[in-house]
């Protein structure tokens, strides 16, 4: 029995794996981990196409960050929420120089998931409404609540969730019925508004206290709002006194080429969520970033949240680490120079195979939707997973020295913000070789 094999028996006589039903799971046996690439119990080299869970922006392994967490492991390892240590004082000091204009009060959790769901209380408190609207092709975390504002169907098996969501379409022009050959942004950004608006007033906008958006859809499939969307959803919870939070969880901290995804639009909305990049992933760690109307309201009203491991100074000195590490080696910008390569090669794969129905990305964050047929975009997979094409080019990846995250008809393309154009390019030609499986699929059926 390989060493792989062994741990991986091992771990699964007494693991109970997520997302999975348990027999089918297929778990590498991750040793260590440098830069873009990772390697297995067997000595086997991965290049991480995903950032694990789009989550390692730095890359694996940076001395630079695990120093950190060491010396603060020596310094002080834990303190309970209601105490205040020096890496928390200097990380909401570092955090407001990133995050735009006005968010610069942080509330400190472990997870994207509880950062949404703290997000959803706060806003409820501040405007004494109850309704949230959030989208259907989204991702806001497992936990109850969060689970609950996720659109996607990872939520029916937890309903009937928490009462007060309303789920609103996505701008999303490849699917999108409300968008025409030949719309600009302009034109598709107006029509998806007009919808949003019709359905604030069928809701009562004096009902609905915030809107929740990924600011860039994530696991659903990159799908980037046409420019004119976002600040028109700005402008429309300003006319009604809706809150607007942006889900940066997965967006943020130079994944998409920019430190927040807001940023390319220029917009700043009430509550902020973070996690993921914030520290690297090297230990848990969430936020919420309030402006001074939210945060206002909680100077005199008793916030109801809180967690044991709020503001847990071991993953506040990582987060310090790892913004060091952003700003040191320029991972922002080179996200923006290799998010360039990656739409490039992108747009090489779409003109070479029949199977891509279209390809997406912004900075790092990237995807390409397969299709059986490019002119009735009908998807590879089933909207709920299942099929043999989409586990069979995972398998080809693998045997091949790339991870990376498929499910649908979606092969997502996030790799570490740290990557070299070099490889890149090698990653994406063995990602290439792998789509002549979904070419082969696509013409059989
Ligand atoms: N929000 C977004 C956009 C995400 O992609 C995720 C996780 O993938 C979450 C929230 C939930 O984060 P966590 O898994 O840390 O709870």
């Amino acid at each position: 029995m390989s060493a792989s094999s062994e741990l991986i028996a091992r771990a699964r006589a007494h693991n109970f794996f997520s997302w999975s039903a348990q027999d089918a799971v297929n778990p590498i046996a991750m040793v260590r981990g440098e830069g873009c690439y990772f390697w297995d119990a067997d000595g086997r080299r991965y290049f991480d196409l995903n950032s694990q869970s789009m989550c390692v922006n730095i890359g694996h392994g940076d001395r630079r960050v695990i120093e950190a967490i060491k010396a603060q492991a020596d310094e002080l390892a834990y303190a309970g929420p209601g105490m205040v240590t020096r890496v928390r004082a200097e990380l909401g000091e570092r955090l407001a120089q990133h995050t735009p204009a006005g968010l610069e009060h942080f509330f400190f959790g472990v997870s994207g998931g509880d950062a949404n769901e703290n997000a959803v209380k706060m806003a409820r408190g501040v405007t004494g409404r109850h309704k949230v609207l959030a989208r259907y092709r989204s991702y806001h975390g497992a936990t109850f609540g969060s689970i609950s504002l996720t659109g996607d169907h990872r939520r029916w098996a937890s309903e009937p969730g928490i009462p007060g969501v309303v789920r609103i379409p996505d701008p999303y022009k490849y699917r999108s019925a409300l968008y025409r050959a030949g719309d600009s942004d302009a034109d598709f950004a107006q029509r998806c508004l007009e919808q949003l608006e019709e359905i604030v007033m069928f809701e009562g906008p004096h009902t609905i206290a915030a809107i929740l958006l990924e600011t860039v859809t994530g696991t659903n499939g990159v799908i980037i709002p046409p420019n004119g969307y976002l600040q028109g959803v700005r402008e429309l919870c300003n006319r009604h006194d809706i809150l607007l939070i942006c889900d940066e969880v997965m967006t943020g901290f130079g994944r998409t080429g920019a430190w927040f995804g807001v940023d390319h639009w220029d917009v700043a909305p009430d509550i902020m969520t973070m996690a993921k990049g914030l520290t690297s992933a090297y230990l848990p760690l969430s936020a919420v970033a309030v402006n001074d109307r939210v945060f206002d309201h909680f100077r005199k009203n008793v916030f109801y949240g809180g967690l044991t491991y709020s503001a847990h100074p071991m993953c506040l000195a990582a987060a310090l680490a790892t913004i060091q590490v952003i700003e040191e080696d320029d991972l922002v910008g080179n996200a923006q120079r290799m998010g360039r390569v990656l739409a490039e090669l992108h747009d090489e794969l779409k003109a070479e195979h029949p199977s891509i129905g279209d390809v997406r990305s912004i900075g790092l964050l990237g995807c390409i939707e397969l299709v059986r047929d490019q002119k009735s975009k009908e998807p590879l997979a089933p909207y709920t997973g299942g099929g043999d094409v989409m586990p069979r080019i995972a398998a080809y990846l693998r045997e091949h020295g790339v991870y990376t995250y498929l499910w649908r008809n979606l092969l997502h393309t996030n790799p570490p913000l740290c990557v070299t154009e070099t490889e890149l390019r090698e990653t994406m030609a063995i990602v290439n070789d792998a789509l002549s499986i979904a070419d082969e699929a696509a013409h059989l059926d």
